[in-house]
This record gives structure tokens, sequence and C-alpha cells, in this order.
């Protein structure tokens, strides 16, 4: 199917009651959001004098068609190891900022002591011969509204947390980020330099999550340091260097580039300006590339330390110019044979966004949950449960796994006390989830999130009302909202 009654009523022109007219008289009743193939499109456009084009475009196609360009062998068997990326997590005032920062300064090289680093949204640094890329838009809401893009750039989080604070809202929050993007953990207990530092009261708290330490019989790595200090740094990079290597990262150099968009904006003078990281393949000055609805040819690359590249491999943040507008962080890029294959790939892509917006959310609700299980779309209902006190919160979790059938599993990804806000919500749209809220609301910058991302929030005083609807749901039976 190429184009809805609607959109092509609104591309010829004409009025959708008009084309609906003529499909009845054809003997077809249809509404406005009724999908056209291309024959009955066609036809129905010669009706009115007008000829409609067949520009089926394969985008999978042309973007993965000869990506290997350079590889001896001719095939994909080039990978070879890269540096892992990784993303520092933990609760506000817990010291994310203060350790990258931290970590960046005492690994520059001597012969860059001194040189003016800046904000690119990631760097690298080089710990005995090998390197580990930080991407330094620190916290939960950057990695996942990159995870919400497709973006999955992230290979190892370090959670961090004050050793004279503990475990906090945003700590919790951070690890079911984690644990949902199947992301593995190091915890850094930070400020260890404080008096009142209590990494074993951390420690603790933790096991409640199921990060155990390697002392204690678990297999969670952790690290006491100090920002401050930078008292056993090394000892984290060493950590994140041991489990990139349990990780067995690879990419092929020997290809096209491909990769996620870091951050962008619009620089005055060089124009739209783009944090790349690539994630397979190398990108060079010259590239044609496209990302989003965006394209162009590479004409600059420079890193943090304002050093010019002329190609960029795997995990390496570069910032990029060239491109036709500013792309979305998140995005992800593709370099491409020609500059006209970018500019088609970025037509194409504008034509399905046109028409997308006509077709409803693919993001779940309770409404589409038995459609969804029917067509054996979904197999489970991931719920994030939100209420006024902690015995509701248990309550509710409790009588929700019960509903759990073969058919359709139930699975809590979080849980907390509190009104709903923004992270309930990028994470509930990153996950594919519901959100539940019981007596408590939604702020008001999160509901209007949930309405752009299409994220369903449910609203329950009775716990029994809940249980209810989802249950119906399950069976098809839930009678639609208004
Ligand atoms: P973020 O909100 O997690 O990014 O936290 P920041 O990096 O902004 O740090 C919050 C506060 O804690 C700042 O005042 C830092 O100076 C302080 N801080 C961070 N790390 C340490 C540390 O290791 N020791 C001590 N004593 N203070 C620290």
């Amino acid at each position: 199917d190429v184009i809805t009654v609607g959109e092509l009523a609104k591309r010829m022109g004409v009025k959708s009651k008009d084309l609906i007219t003529e499909l009845m008289r054809q003997g077809q009743m249809v509404t406005i959001n009724h999908p056209l193939d291309y024959e009955t499109a066609a036809i129905l456009a010669s009706e009115f004098n007008y000829e409609v084009e067949n520009v089926a475009f394969d985008e999978e196609h042309v973007l993965t068609d000869d990506a290997v360009i350079t590889d001896e062998s001719g095939s994909d068997e080039g990978a070879i190891p890269r540096p892992p990326v990784v993303t520092i997590m933990g609760h506000v005032d817990h010291g994310k900022t203060s350790l990258l920062d931290a970590i960046r300064a005492t690994n520059v090289t001597s012969g860059e002591a001194g040189g003016i680093t800046q904000h690119i949204g990631a760097y690298d640094v080089t710990v005995n011969g090998r390197k580990i890329t930080f991407l330094d838009t620190p916290g939960h809401e950057a990695f996942t509204s990159m995870r919400a893009r497709g973006a999955k750039v992230t290979d190892i989080v370090v959670l961090v947390v004050a050793a004279d604070d503990g475990v906090m809202p945003q700590t919790k929050e951070a690890i079911n980020h984690s644990k949902a993007a199947g992301v593995p953990i190091i915890v850094a207990i930070n400020k260890m330099d404080k008096p009142d530092a209590n990494p074993d009261r951390v420690k603790q708290e933790l096991t409640e999550f199921e990060m155990v330490p390697e002392d204690w019989g678990g297999d969670t790595i952790f690290v006491e340091v100090s920002a401050k200090t930078t008292a056993n740094l090394d000892s984290l990079l060493e950590m994140i260097l041991l489990q990139a290597e349990v990780l067995e990262l690879k990419a092929n150099p020997h290809k096209r580039a491909k990769g996620a968009i870091v951050e962008a904006r619009l620089d005055r003078g060089r124009g739209p300006v783009a944090t790349v990281l690539v994630e397979e393949g190398t990108l060079r000055i010259g590239d044609p590339i496209v990302s989003g609805l965006h394209y162009g040819r590479v004409r600059t690359m420079t890193n943090d330390r304002g050093d010019r590249l002329e190609e960029a491999g795997p995990s390496c943040p570069v910032e990029v110019t060239g491109l036709s507008g500013t792309p979305v962080a998140g995005d992800t890029f593709h370099a491409v044979e020609s500059e006209k294959v970018a500019k088609d790939v970025a037509t194409h892509r504008q034509r399905k966004i046109r028409e997308q917006e006509l077709a409803t959310t693919s993001k779940i609700s309770l409404e589409q949950l038995y459609a969804r299980l029917q067509q054996g779309e979904v197999q489970e209902l991931k719920v994030i449960i939100k209420a006024d006190v902690q015995g509701s919160v248990e309550a509710v979790r409790d009588s929700l796994l019960k509903l759990s059938t073969d058919a359709c599993r139930l699975v809590v990804i979080h849980t907390a006390v509190g009104g709903i806000n923004e992270s309930d919500v990028s994470l509930a749209s990153a996950s594919d989830a519901i959100i539940l809220g019981f007596n408590v609301r939604a702020e008001a910058k999160a509901a209007a999130f949930a309405e752009e991302e299409g994220v369903d929030i449910r609203f329950y005083n009775v716990i029994y009302d809940a249980v209810n609807d989802i249950r119906d749901a399950m069976e098809g039976l839930l009678a639609p909202t208004l």
C-alpha cells in the first residue's frame, strides 16, 4: 500500500469526499484513512486527469548495498576490536560531571596538556595504549532519548553513587534505564575523600537491585573513587577496559561509515554542526552522508581537542560539518555511495513521515493490546508503576504480576513513589511500556511529552480498577475510552 485516500486527495488538490464518492461508484466502501495500492491509486488519479508515479524505494537496500568497500577479502569478516563507549549516570550532584572532567583532564597526553578542549558531546581518552570513548552528556535523559530514537551507542554504564549519600531516586532510575537497555553497569562510588564516606552502605543498598560486589560473592564491579582528588580513577578506567574485553566489542573499519548523532546544533559561521559517533566503518572527508531528513558531504571533521581529522574509525567521536540541516541527536547516520543517493534517502524519508503522520502511533496502548497480541506483535505488556506511597506500589505490582498468562506476560520495568515525570515517559517510550499512576498526577511537561510520544498513561485511585482494565485489555474486552 502506498498512499491513503486522504493523502492522495491532498496531493491532487481535490476533496477527499470526491475521491470517496468515486471509489463508491466503483463499488468500494472506504474511509479517508483507507490505504490504496499503486494500481488503485493510479486508476483513481487518472479519473481526475492525474498521473501517479510509482516511487517504491528500498531504503534498507540502498544503505547496505555494497557497504564493504575496502576489505581485502571482499567480505565482512574484517571486524576488529573497537573502543568501548561509556555513559556516566547517577543521581544529581553525585559527581557525574566532575568525574567526566577529571577523567578527561588526567588523560590528555603530555603534548596536548594545556590544550583547549571543548564540549562536543563525546570525547575519547587513551589508557595504556587503549581507547575509551565517553559520552559527556551525563544522565539518563540523554541516554534514554537516544535509545528511544533507535541509537544503541552505549556499551557500558558507569553508575556514580556518592559515598556520603547512597542510593537515591535517580540512582534507581539509572539502574532501570540501563537494565532495560541491557547495558552492563560498573559502579563508581564517588566522593571517597569525604570524611563521612560510607562505601559499605552503598554496596549494601545496591544488593537490593541484584548488584553485588565480587568480594561479597556477586559479579558487579565496584570502584571507590574521588573525582576531586582523582584517587583511583585509573582503576575505574582499567575496569572499563576489562569489561570491554569481556563484551568482545568489534567493528569493521573497512566499510562505509554508519553510526549515531550524539549532538547537533546550528553554528552561525559553519552551518549545521553534528557530533557523530562512528559505530562501524570509517568516515572520511568528502563522504556523502545522510542522517534523518538531512544529507550532504563531510566538509570538516574535528575532535574535542580541536584537531582536524581526515578520517574517523569505530567508536571515534568527531564533530562534522557539511550537512544540509541540523540532524537530531539519537538519529543514525550513514555514509552512502553518492550525494545523489544521500538526497534520495532523505527525500524518501520525508515522504514516509508524511504517510506516517496519517497512520496511528505504533506505541503500545491498553486499547491496542489485544489486537497486537492476536497479531503476534507482542507477547508481553511492560508497565511502569507510580504511586503516592510505597505500600501501593508493592500492592499494585503484586496484583498485576498475577495477571501474567502464557499469551501475555506482565513485566514491571520500573516503580517509584511520586508523580509521573519526563524520565518515566522516556523510559516508557523507549521500552514500549504503559504507565500506571495511583493517586498521583503527571507533571505538565511529562503529560505533554507523553502526548507527543504516544505513551499511554492511566490514572487510578483503586487497584481493583487497574487490575480489571488490564485483564479486560488482555482479553480484548476493554471498552475504548472517549
Ligand atoms: P552531577 O550533578 O552528578 O554532575 O555532579 P557534579 O559533578 O556537578 O558534582 C556535584 C558537587 O559534588 C560539586 O560541588 C562537586 O564539586 C562535588 N564533587 C564531585 N565529586 C566529588 C568528590 O569526589 N569529592 C568531593 N568532596 N566533592 C565532589
